[in-house]
Formats: C-alpha cells, sequence, structure tokens
C-alpha cells in the first residue's frame, strides 16, 4: 500500500515535470535552434539568403504587426517595430560626414541595449491594447527612446563612444554584447522564465526566445547572424500573434476554458450520438454579494478547472457567466450522468477557502447540473441544449446541487 502510494507520489512528481518542460519546449524554441543550426552551417548558405533572409523578417514583421494592431495588442507590435527598425539602421550605410568607427558603435550599442529594454518592459507590464491611452503612451515611450538613440549616434561623442567601450563585455572576452544589453536580456528572461511557469501564453512564450535570437544576432557580430536571427525573431512573434488572436476568440480570457464560439464550432461537429449537459453555480449572486466580485472570479476559476476534469471525455466549455457547458460526443444520457453526478459531487466536497481581509473562509460552493442526449431521432445539438436548459431549470426548482435529466 505504502509502496503504491509512493509509487503515485512520484509519478505525479514527473509528470508535473513533464508538463513543466513542456511549456519550454515550445515552437519559437523550435524556431530559434532552427537560426541557429543554420547558422552554424552558415557556409553551405548562398550568397542570396542573407537578402531573403531579410526580405522575409520584413515580411513576417508586416504580417506580424498588421495582425497586432487589428486585435489590439501592444506588445508584439511594439517589439516587432523595433526589430524592423533596428534591421534597417544596421543595414544603412554610414552617412556621410561621419565617422565610420563612432557611428557604427554607436549605432551597434542602441541597437544592442533598445531590443532587450522594450521586451523586459513589454513583459513587465502586460498587455494593455495599442489603440488605448496606454498603448500609445508605450509608442510614445518607443518614440522617445529612438530620439535619445538618434541624439547619441549623432553627437559623434567621444565620451559617448568612451562610455561604450567600457560598456562592451568584449573585454573580458565573453561577446561584443554591451553589459547593459547582457544585463537587461537576463532580467527580461527571468521575468518571462516565471511568467511561463505561473501561466503559459503565446506571446510570453515567443517573447522569451526572442530574446536569445536578438543576443545571438548581436554577439556574432558578422553579416550571416542579423538576418537569420532577426527573421527567427519575427516569425516567433508573428505566430504567436497568430495564436494569440485565435486564443482571443476561442478561449475564455477568465477561465481559460474553450468559450462559446468553440462550442458552437464543436455543436456543429457532433455525430448522431451525443449528450449535452449545462452546469450552473448555484447561488453564485449570493456569493458575489457577500465576497465581492474577485472572490467571484476566483470561485469560477476553481469550478472551471473542476469541470474541466469532468471524467468520460466530456469536453467542457464556459457557456457565459457562472454557466458552463459539458458535450459527450458519441455518448448516452445514461453513460454521461454518472460523470455528471461525479463532478457535482467533487465540487459539493471540495472546500473553497476564500482570502478576504480577515481570516481565510472556507465557503461551500454547489452546482446544478441538467442533461440531455441528442442526435438521430433524439435531435440537433440546438435541441439538446436546449432540453438540458430546462432539465436544469428542474435541478433548481427541486433544490439545487444535483443533476437532473
Ligand atoms: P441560481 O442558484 O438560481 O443559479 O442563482 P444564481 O445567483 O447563481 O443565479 P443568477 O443568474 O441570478 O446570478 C448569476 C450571477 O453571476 C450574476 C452575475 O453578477 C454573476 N456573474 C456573471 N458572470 C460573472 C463573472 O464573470 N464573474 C463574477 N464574479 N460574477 C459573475
Ligand atoms: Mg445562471
Ligand atoms: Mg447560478
Amino acid at each position: 500500500m505504502r509502496i503504491a502510494n509512493n509509487r503515485r507520489r512520484a509519478d505525479v512528481k514527473r509528470s508535473r515535470w513533464r508538463e513543466l518542460a513542456g511549456r519550454f519546449l515550445t515552437m519559437p524554441l523550435a524556431l530559434l535552434a532552427t537560426a541557429a543550426l543554420v547558422f552554424w552551417q552558415r557556409a553551405a548558405l548562398p550568397a542570396a539568403a542573407s537578402g531573403m533572409l531579410t526580405m522575409a523578417s520584413y515580411i513576417l514583421a508586416a504580417v506580424g504587426m498588421a495582425l497586432s494592431a487589428g486585435f489590439n495588442r501592444s506588445r508584439v507590435f511594439v517589439v516587432l517595430l523595433l526589430l524592423a527598425l533596428v534591421e534597417t539602421v544596421l543595414n544603412l550605410p554610414v552617412p556621410a560626414g561621419f565617422d565610420a568607427r563612432l557611428y557604427q558603435a554607436a549605432v551597434f550599442y542602441c541597437a544592442a541595449v533598445l531590443l532587450p529594454l522594450n521586451i523586459l518592459l513589454v513583459s513587465l507590464l502586460g498587455e494593455k491594447g495599442l489603440v488605448t491611452p496606454a498603448g500609445r503612451a508605450r509608442l510614445a515611450a518607443v518614440a522617445a527612446e529612438i530620439l535619445v538613440a538618434a541624439v547619441l549616434i549623432a553627437s559623434q561623442d567621444r565620451d559617448v563612444a568612451a562610455f561604450i567601450g567600457r560598456d562592451s563585455l568584449a573585454l573580458a572576452g565573453i561577446t561584443a554584447l554591451p553589459r547593459t544589453a547582457a544585463a537587461l536580456t537576463v532580467a527580461a528572461a527571468i521575468v518571462l522564465a516565471l511568467k511561463r511557469i505561473r501561466r503559459p501564453a503565446p506571446v510570453e512564450g515567443a517573447l522569451l526566445y526572442v530574446l536569445p535570437a536578438v543576443a545571438a544576432a548581436f554577439h556574432f557580430r558578422e553579416p550571416a547572424a542579423l538576418p537569420l536571427f532577426f527573421a527567427a525573431a519575427a516569425a516567433m512573434l508573428t505566430v504567436a500573434a497568430i495564436q494569440d488572436s485565435y486564443s482571443i476568440a476561442y478561449r475564455d480570457e477568465l477561465t481559460g476554458l474553450p468559450s462559446r464560439r468553440a462550442l458552437q464550432e464543436e455543436l456543429s461537429r457532433l455525430g448522431d450520438r451525443f449528450t449535452v449537459a449545462m452546469v450552473d453555480v448555484d447561488f453564485f449572486k449570493k456569493l458575489n454579494d457577500k465576497y465581492g466580485h474577485d472572490v467571484g472570479d476566483d470561485v469560477l476559476r476553481l469550478v472551471a478547472a473542476m469541470v474541466m476534469e469532468v471524467p468520460g471525455g466530456g469536453r467542457s466549455f464556459r457557456y457565459g457567466g457562472e454557466e458552463f457547458v459539458v458535450v459527450f460526443p458519441g455518448m448516452g444520457l445514461e453513460e454521461a450522468r454518472p460523470c455528471l453526478e461525479e463532478v457535482r459531487q467533487r465540487i459539493a466536497a471540495r472546500a473553497f477557502v476564500v482570502r478576504g481581509t480577515g481570516a481565510a473562509k472556507r465557503v461551500a460552493v454547489a452546482v446544478s447540473i441538467g442533461a440531455a442526449e441528442g442526435g438521430g431521432r433524439q435531435g440537433t445539438p440546438a435541441e439538446a441544449l436546449k432540453k438540458a436548459d430546462e432539465a436544469l431549470y428542474r435541478a433548481k426548482e427541486q433544490g439545487r446541487n444535483r443533476v437532473c435529466t
């Protein structure tokens, strides 16, 4: 018995590690690895590759910026804008009348610092929209940074050059990256990795690997590195913008459950036998009134997590408010009912701990469930959903905290 228990605990631990590792073994990492591999084999690259990669990173940046602007997202927009700007400036020839050495050192320095600085800022500040006061402030801040950089570069000042020289890690023989850029990169990586552990989101997952891509582009100060690693970074962000816009439409923000729109698609795919259930939290308004909306939100998240773990292969959705829908494809009502009963019991048995201003309190939460079968002669998904809603009404009438069919 003891051994069995220990083994189970070890299994849980291992699967937790596996889950955690999974959060970091992502598509952006694959892109980064691909870029690194190609860079390692750069001798085999055709001469035209660098121009094509530059073109690719501009196209990707344009697509990603259009998408993030369309979905009113500032973070991907700002970082892609900076990537495109930096790539452009670094590809421009030294302007007439400038000391080439001073100019190049200053441009390199500003580019290498600005990117991790802004990645750190957007990671810390979170998403506040693009066409919003916060978004405009962010764009203004980026414009101000660029202005400062332009003044520094144009000054051709010996003191600035001396500072840049002192800030370089080149003397340590490790990398040509400025000390400040390396420190900002590490800080941003820590912030993003912690966020990744807490709650995986596509944009933060991409930013985490944009950091080493950008650092690599500046570390290997050679022509092949910049277009290659920047194209990889732009690809990571653009794919994240696509994933993000998908999740805006199909995921419920509060609970992380698939949304009502996802339910509509699920319903349209159902075959000739299925069961649908409506789950509604009992006396939720009272809970909200007594403990506040934030506690209500926490309870909704917990209930959602428990509804999601319904046995029998049921798929859960947030229907709206404190209502959830569970769909059992290919399953009849008699089979689905015990699965729903189990969810109801688990929720009723669970003590929800509410941490308000005073001491932690235990709050009992219960749900009522109405279920109905559909498919074939039993009716369409929409009819089944309506029947489930009627069954839910009966469950409420009969005293709540029960499953009705
Ligand atoms: P019943 O047992 O009959 O279901 O009673 P009820 O109070 O749960 O039902 P009612 O539909 O009257 O109240 C639902 C409440 O849920 C009203 C609304 O303020 C609250 N609500 C809806 N969506 C959210 C949300 O996202 N967060 C929070 N905190 N409350 C929500
Ligand atoms: Mg309700
Ligand atoms: Mg309710």
